[in-house]
This record gives C-alpha cells, sequence and structure tokens, in this order.
C-alpha cells in the first residue's frame, strides 16, 4: 500500500501568478501579469541590509520582530492615521503579506465558521480559509465601480458569520473603500462578533490625493481587526517577503501563537535595514505620485489601443476593458496575448470562483516607462 495524499484544497490549481509569469518566459513577453516593479529599489536599503548583515545582525530576531522596527511602525501609524498602538502587543512582522492574511485567517476560524469575501478577491483568501475548514461567503462586488452593496453584505451576514475581508486599495481592480463604506462597515459589526481583516498592503499605492480608509483611523473598529501590510509593495522589493500585521492585543496574542510555530521570526538584516530607512517619512509618502505618475503614461500610451480603461485609484493594477477586440475568455485572451502578441496580463476571472466574463484583463503598471512603452506598442496591434 502507498500513502495517498488526501487533499486539504481539492480544486486548486497553480497559482495564476505562477502561471502566467511562465507563460509570459516562455514566450519572451512583456510581463505586465503578476505584480512586482521592474524598476530598481532604493540603492541606500540595499546598502543599509548590507552594513546590517557586516555589523553582525545575522542570527533570529525577536519572535514577533525587532522591537526598533515595531516602534518605527507604531510611531508611523500614529502619524498617518492618528491611532496609538502599542509596538510590544499589537504589532508582529511577518514573512510577507499573504502569510500575514493567512496567519490571522488561521488564527480565528473554526471549521463551519463564515467568512464574507468581496469579488474578485486576490487569489490566496478562499484557500486560506478553506483550508482551516471554514466557508467563503462570496459577494460580488458591483461592476464595473467594483464598490460594494452593502445591503447585499447586510443579507449575508448569519450567526455563523466570523470575519469580513477588506482589501483597499483594492487588488485585483484598483477600487478603494470611502469614509462612507466604512460607516456601512461599522453600522454591520457593531454589537456583534464580527471579526474583521483589513489587507491594505497597499497603502502608500493610492492617487488622486485620496485618503486610505485605514481600518487603524477607527479605533472602534481596531478592536475587532487584523490589519496586514507589506514591506515589499512599499520599498519595491517584493522578493524581500517581508511584512507585518496590527493587531488588538488579545487578538495579536492568540496570533502569535500561530506564527511562533510557523516561522518563528523573520529576516534579521532586512529588519534593521528597514527600521533605519523608515525614519524618513519621504522614502514611503512619495510612493503614491511615483506610481500615479506611471498608470497615467500608461493610460495615455493605452489610448492608442482598442483596450478601454476602468478607472484605478491605487494599487499597481488597471484594467482594462477588450470587449472591442474579442469576444473570447479572459482566461484564451490572456494566453493568446501572451503568445501571439507578447505581452501578458492577468484574466481578472481568476479572481472569481465561478465562471465569469466581464471581459477584462489586469495590467500591473510598475514598470519602466520603457517597459510600458514596449508593451503598448505590441498591444496596438489587435
Ligand atoms: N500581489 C501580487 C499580484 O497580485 C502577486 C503576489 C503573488 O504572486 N503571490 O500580482
Amino acid at each position: 500500500m502507498q500513502p495517498h495524499i488526501h487533499s486539504k484544497l481539492p480544486h486548486i490549481g497553480t497559482t495564476i501568478f505562477t502561471t502566467m509569469t511562465n507563460l509570459a518566459i516562455q514566450h519572451n513577453a512583456v510581463n505586465l501579469g503578476q505584480g512586482f516593479p521592474d524598476f530598481m529599489m532604493s540603492e541606500e536599503l540595499v546598502s543599509l541590509v548590507n552594513e546590517a548583515m557586516k555589523n553582525g545582525h545575522n542570527q533570529y530576531s525577536h519572535m514577533a520582530g525587532l522591537p526598533l522596527l515595531r516602534e518605527r511602525i507604531a510611531q508611523k501609524v500614529e502619524r498617518l492615521y492618528g491611532t496609538m498602538i502599542d509596538p510590544v502587543t499589537d504589532i508582529t512582522i511577518t514573512p510577507g503579506g499573504t502569510y500575514a492574511i493567512y496567519t490571522a485567517l488561521t488564527t480565528v476560524l473554526q471549521p463551519g465558521d463564515e467568512v464574507i469575501v468581496f469579488e474578485p478577491a486576490f487569489d490566496s483568501y478562499l484557500p486560506n480559509i478553506e483550508v482551516n475548514g471554514a466557508i467563503p461567503i462570496l459577494i460580488p462586488l458591483q461592476f464595473p465601480s467594483y464598490s460594494i452593496d452593502w445591503d447585499l453584505v447586510r443579507k449575508k451576514i448569519t450567526p455563523r458569520t466570523k470575519m469580513i475581508m477588506l482589501n483597499t486599495p483594492h487588488n485585483p481592480t484598483g477600487s478603494v473603500l470611502s469614509k462612507n463604506d466604512i460607516e456601512q462597515l461599522r453600522s454591520i459589526v457593531h454589537n456583534t462578533g464580527i471579526f474583521i481583516l483589513s489587507d491594505e498592503v497597499y497603502e502608500h499605492l493610492i492617487f488622486d490625493d485620496i485618503e486610505h480608509q485605514s481600518i487603524l483611523r477607527y479605533p472602534d473598529l481596531y478592536q475587532r481587526s487584523f490589519v496586514c501590510f507589506s514591506f515589499g509593495k512599499t520599498y519595491n522589493c517584493t522578493g524581500w517577503k517581508l511584512g507585518y500585521c496590527i493587531a488588538p492585543p488579545a487578538l495579536m496574542n492568540e496570533y502569535r501563537k500561530i506564527h511562533q510555530f510557523n516561522c518563528f521570526s523573520c529576516n534579521h538584516p532586512v529588519q534593521h535595514a528597514l527600521a533605519e530607512f523608515m525614519e524618513t517619512a519621504q522614502h514611503y509618502l512619495q510612493l503614491g505620485n511615483m506610481l500615479q505618475l506611471k498608470r497615467d503614461y500608461f493610460q495615455q500610451l493605452m489610448a492608442h489601443t482598442k483596450f478601454k480603461p476602468l478607472p484605478s485609484f491605487g494599487s499597481y493594477f488597471q484594467l482594462y476593458r477588450y470587449d472591442a477586440i474579442s469576444e473570447e475568455s479572459e482566461n484564451e485572451f490572456a494566453i493568446r496575448l501572451t503568445q501571439e502578441f507578447g505581452v501578458t496580463a492577468i484574466p481578472v476571472s481568476v479572481f472569481y470562483r465561478k465562471e465569469i466574463n466581464n471581459k477584462v484583463l489586469r495590467f500591473c503598471f510598475a514598470k519602466k516607462e520603457a517597459t510600458l512603452e514596449q508593451a503598448a506598442e505590441r498591444l496596438m496591434k489587435l
């Protein structure tokens, strides 16, 4: 007899980001699929890591993260969102934003719990919920604005609702939550046992002078929340896989029980470097403007193609409609775009559980101008 794995995720294949990046490499395509910058990160930050290594910070860091880095994060939160959080009890450094989210779900969810998830949803959310034996309750964002229908949310709340997952700025759509959304959320969770998981990895990638509606602005909501962030997105180093989660003490205490026996502690020299680099607020404050210029430049270039933009208010991404070009499904079209035209984008339908075809693709514009130009030149041929 052979050992046989009874799959915990029988319906799940390989993530679209790996699939499309492989396809892009195979066809030598301009890769506007997976969200990562193709320009250089700060050389100063790289040198700081080097220095930290030379200074001997090469052993385990504190289980919850380098204390100085956590202090700097707490200072930043107070400055940006006006809320005091305790770096000792409320912050844990994690190996990336996805891990921060997974750990929050694993901390809270029991088999049979329901989690409200808005679709399209980042592709790790559903497997992260299901691997814990919980049930995603899917609510579509309203096409094409990708806004939340809060009346529908009210209808989907049951005694088993354990958590609501939010993501602003939103991947893959670039939509953002407004103050009104927060008010609606507040009225729904008030006097309930519902937790909030807020994925804010794109907190600084927000455009047009819009204020990021972090849950950390709202102390009453924070009391029931896990708020997740990414250093990779903030400092153009997605490959470093470092992020953090902020949650009130009682929640974070349980969170650390999971974290300590999974990863224990994160890359130490990188945490030293980030603690120093974070002292200069300009390093993260400038990011929105820089990316906004890229969004606008890409839109300008894409105006010469038959693709039609949907608005992007934040994130690395903009959705483009292709209904003037093809009737194909998003998947078929995205594959053909890579194979025949040498440009890779992500079909938005992969962020839905059920088959859907709005004829929209997600393009990542966090790229060098030359990359965006090359992509647009190829897309003009359609
Ligand atoms: N967040 C990135 C994206 O949406 C990719 C992250 C990943 O590959 N897991 O493209």
